[in-house]
């Protein structure tokens, strides 16, 4: 038998068991009593893995020489189940989160999804307002599923394109998937209302870069929101190098010098990419040109403002998309605590959090990755 390469599930470290003091109230608070890191960010944004499966193989992400036949994905009594997902989304919005994005692997291949979006639709912030729920898919599935997210609560989609070219696109999802079939997802997504789309094209230098004008000119006036994200270097197993990184620098000129952009300030804090409209020929923008947004994850380090958190398929948390170590929720959730303690244990996770992966890695060389082993994007979502 051939040796396998690195098995994500070896990466999967054991768990971190909370502090003793878990239980007490967090301490480190911002002004209106909401709890922060230790860098001063408050918690705003939950990022939920539903499964770690999923129907295509981009290369940057699930390779399929690794994600192959025998590769051991979670079983089902790992998972994370819709009630307990919902449990533990109570207790980040009571630290504050006003946001939550379904994701995985593909979101739409978890059984039944559209209940858990009922679910979730139906909390309560800490003003009062319903969440701001999301949800990141690869489309596949989209165009059969839209109006049943949309009539579950689900506010807004982001769709994953990395190409208009057939054979491209093809190519980048390795599973031989037509792009005609995520187009239609997307005007499925439209027609039921789940917008403002965003749509995500990951960049790689030497592989997709050809299609950013044609993907930049299809989307200019639809008003979907198209990102230019820089290939990252998460996980162990997607072959990264900075060369095959084109910066988000270089993507912005590329399309301000066929149609002139202009920078367009950001629309919240924490705010991952940098937004710029279309102009006028007065050089304003043209609002109904709409924007593009550039995600430069790799050149320009936006861990300053990261109120992100992430929780894995099986209910750990990882506080940084390069963390190497999650903390154990699902083991806290199995074990009957009161719901304030489940609060403390996060607040206190939350309260002790340091991560700032990119601002290191700036500081560093590159290719160096900084040294770490990390868990794949697929476990934690993107
Ligand atoms: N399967 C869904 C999808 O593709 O939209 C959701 C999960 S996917 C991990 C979430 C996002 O992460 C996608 O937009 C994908 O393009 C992005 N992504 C995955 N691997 C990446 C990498 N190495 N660099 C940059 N973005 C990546
Ligand atoms: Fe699947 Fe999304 Fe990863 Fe592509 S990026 S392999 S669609 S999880
Ligand atoms: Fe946030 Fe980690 Fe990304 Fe920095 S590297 S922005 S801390 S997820």
């Amino acid at each position: 038998m051939s040796e396998r390469v690195i098995p994500v599930l070896d990466q999967r470290v054991t768990a971190l068991a909370p502090p003793a003091a878990a239980f007490a109230p967090a301490t480190r608070l911002t002004a209106d009593g909401l709890l922060t890191d230790s860098l001063g960010r408050p918690l705003r944004d939950l990022r939920i893995s539903v499964t770690d499966r999923c129907n295509f193989r981009c290369s940057y992400c699930m390779p399929k020489e690794v994600f192959d036949k025998d590769y051991a994905y979670l079983p089902h009594a790992e998972l994370l189940s819709f009630e307990e997902i919902t449990r533990v989304a109570k207790a980040f919005i009571a630290h504050g989160v006003q946001k939550i994005r379904l994701t995985g692997g593909e979101p739409l291949l978890r059984k039944n999804i559209e209940a858990l979006v009922e679910q979730l639709a139906g909390l309560r912030t800490l003003q009062g307002l319903p969440l701001d729920l999301t949800l990141t898919t690869n489309g596949a599935l989209l165009k059969r599923k839209a109006a049943a997210l949309k009539a579950a609560g689900l506010q807004r989609v982001t769709v994953s394109l990395d190409g208009l070219d057939d054979a491209v696109f093809r190519r980048m999802n390795d599973v031989d998937f037509p792009v005609a079939d995520v187009l239609e997802g997307i005007e499925a997504a439209r027609q039921a209302g789940l917008g403002t789309i965003k749509i995500n094209m990951v960049v790689k230098r030497g592989t997709n870069a050809q299609e950013i004008l044609p993907m930049a000119r299809h989307f200019k006036g639809s008003g979907m929101v198209l990102r230019f994200i820089e290939f990252m270097d998460v996980g162990a197993t997607n072959g990264w190098r900075m060369h095959d990184v084109l910066p988000s620098r270089d993507v912005v000129k590329l399309i301000h010098d066929a149609m002139p952009l202009v920078p367009l300030s950001p629309s919240n804090l924490g705010e991952t990419a940098e937004r710029w409209g279309y102009a006028d020929a007065n050089g304003q923008w043209d609002a109904a040109a709409g924007e593009i947004g550039a995600i430069s994850s790799v050149t320009q380090a936006f861990c300053a403002d990261c109120n992100r958190a992430r929780l894995s398929t099986e209910g750990k948390l990882y506080l940084c998309l390069f963390a190497n170590q999650g903390h154990d929720l699902r083991s806290l959730l199995r074990s009957q605590m009161p719901q304030t303690d489940l609060e403390s244990a996060i607040g206190h996770i939350w309260q002790g959090r340091t991560d700032r992966y990119s601002e290191l890695r700036s500081s560093q060389a590159p290719d160096s990755g900084a040294g770490l082993r990390r868990v794949e994007m697929s476990y934690i979502g993107g």
